[in-house]
């Protein structure tokens, strides 16, 4: 599909009409999630086509619509899927349903292994929201606004909107996706620094940007690249540097490999030995004619199950050794975008540096960035117009400030994993409290889950636990006297 077919279709207005507002009927069961990102949104879907009277749903998200969340909101036509169009349908028993969407909406040419743009994403997530909305039965309703707090007595859960509202709840799914990102601590910066932009995701963050200027961009991931994209769309011409610890980029798709199979069921329980597996493996492939990209996917099944039966210092023997590695294999970009980042490399509009800050210093002209080579170890100045914080998502929930984590963490709800990457969840997705034990009416789903299964913040592992997370909410409630609802969402799924 060429980018200048895609027709934006905007779902905001019919999606609203077609909304119903969920009652807190007698004998009903009442479902808030929060989050209206992928996770929230698939989740609602999925619950609203059992189709069933006694259930109702309550989406709450920030944004002015559901269903794009922080990864398919952005505007840009350049902002590619890192996934194929293949692997990306929302329903984990409906392995083609984004395909023949976008062949229905974008025309018939979409090839599966096609990477289409984030913002039609956010289009077909919204259009399933809407669809199952519609449907008989359904009781979906979205609130804009941001959720405080949550709070249990009587039986009932209640949650505080910022807004001044309330919600009861029979149920509380925590769909909150990424943290936002992080402070990368810059000696030297102080609070006040107008040539500093803190979150390379906000909206404005390209704002009065001069065509001819320099940036810095500090992060050398998926962030970075989204943002240099940003950039050259907006016709900057100036020169992109960036500069992360290890200074590696992520690496890129290829089409059309062979796949490979692991023929093995038992993995190492060490990080080091885990890496020399991968390692022969590679080897083996490229004898063979092979990539390692192959490797590297073939892993994707066993991923959860690898990080869970790794004893918890080796799961941070890898965080610490192998992270950064891992994330440039495993999170790759489009090929396009491999292509464009590949030629401003070579032309010099790009370059990539690596190393750790060691000092800021701002005046009304520019930035003076000293950094330490991480090869020469010595010291080296950059000087640039703007620095955008383009490190990703805070990775440390100790660090994170949402008043809603506070608030959860504060009444001993919930407690943060081990390695604090996220929260502490039961293999069913309940969060486990303060106390060890786990929640019968507070859930969590998608990057929240990460310090538990580490491989959990892409399509196709959330949409896994949707289905499973709806399942287990709806035998829930049947177990508790709402007969059938279960039983018709299975059927649905076979
Ligand atoms: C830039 C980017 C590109 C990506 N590209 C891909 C891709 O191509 N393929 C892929 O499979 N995955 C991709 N991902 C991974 C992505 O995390 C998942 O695909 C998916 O979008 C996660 O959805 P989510 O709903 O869990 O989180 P999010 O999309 O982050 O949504 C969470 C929502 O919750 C809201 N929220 C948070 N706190 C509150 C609160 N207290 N009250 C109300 N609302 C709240 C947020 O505002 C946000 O809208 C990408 C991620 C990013 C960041």
């Amino acid at each position: 599909m060429s980018s200048s077919t895609i027709d934006i279709i905007d779902y905001r207005v019919g999606w609203e009409m077609a909304t119903r507002i969920a009652g807190d009927k007698e004998g009903s069961c009442r479902i808030a999630i929060i989050g209206g990102g992928f996770s929230g949104a698939a989740l609602a879907a999925q619950l609203l086509s059992a189709g069933q009277p006694s259930v109702s749903v309550i989406l709450i998200g920030r944004d002015g619509c559901p269903g794009r969340g922080v990864a398919y909101s952005t505007r840009c036509e350049g902002h590619l899927l890192n996934v194929p169009a293949q692997n990306m349908s929302a329903f984990a028993h409906d392995r083609d349903h984004f395909l023949r969407w976008a062949r229905l909406h974008y025309g018939s040419d979409v090839r599966p292994d096609e990477f289409l743009p984030r913002r039609s994403y956010g289009q077909y997530v919204a259009s399933i929201l809407q669809k199952a909305s519609e449907g008989h039965n359904a009781a979906l309703e979205w609130r804009q606004d941001e959720a405080i707090s949550v709070n249990r007595a009587n039986g009932r859960a209640e949650i505080a909107l910022l807004g001044g509202d309330r919600i009861a709840a029979d149920k509380i799914i925590l769909a909150l996706g990424n943290f936002p990102p992080g402070d990368p601590k810059l000696p030297g910066r102080k609070e006040y620094s107008p040539r500093y932009v803190p979150n390379g995701w906000a909206e404005s963050a390209l704002d009065h940007i001069r065509e001819d200027k320099s940036v810095l961009l500090l992060g050398s991931g998926l962030t970075s690249v989204d943002v240099a994209i940003s950039l050259r769309e907006r016709k900057f011409e100036g020169k992109i540097h960036i500069l992360s610890r290890h200074g590696l980029l992520p690496q890129e798709h290829k089409r059309n490999l062979p796949r490979t199979a692991w023929g093995i069921n038992l993995f190492p329980c060490t990080a080091r030995g885990l890496l020399r597996l991968v390692r022969a493996r590679v080897r083996e492939a490229e004898e063979h004619h092979g990539d390692w990209r192959a490797v590297i996917d073939s892993l994707r099944p066993f991923t959860q199950r690898i990080w869970q039966s790794l004893p918890l210092q080796e799961q941070r023997r890898f965080l610490r050794h192998l992270r950064s590695y891992w994330d440039v294999h495993r999170h790759r970009v489009a090929p396009e975008i491999g292509a464009l980042l590949s030629s401003e490399l070579r032309d010099c509009r790009i370059e990539v540096h690596a190393g750790r800050v060691t000092k800021y210093h701002e005046n009304p002209e520019h930035v003076e960035v000293t950094y330490r080579d991480r090869k020469k170890g010595e010291s080296r100045k950059l000087h640039v117009h703007r620095v955008i914080n383009c490190t990703g998502p805070e990775l440390d929930c100790r660090r994170v400030t949402n008043p809603l984590w506070r608030d959860l963490i504060h009444q001993k709800l919930v407690r943060p994993d081990p390695l604090f990457l996220g929260l502490d969840t039961a293999q069913n997705g309940a969060v486990i409290d303060a106390h060890g034990i786990s929640s019968d009416f507070l859930y969590a789903i998608g990057p929240l889950r990460k310090g538990s299964l580490w491989e959990t913040i892409a399509v196709p592992e959330i949409r896994a636990q949707v289905s499973a997370l709806a399942l287990h909410l709806l035998s829930s409630f049947e177990q508790q006297g709402w007969g059938g609802l279960a039983r018709e969402l299975t059927t649905a799924q076979t």
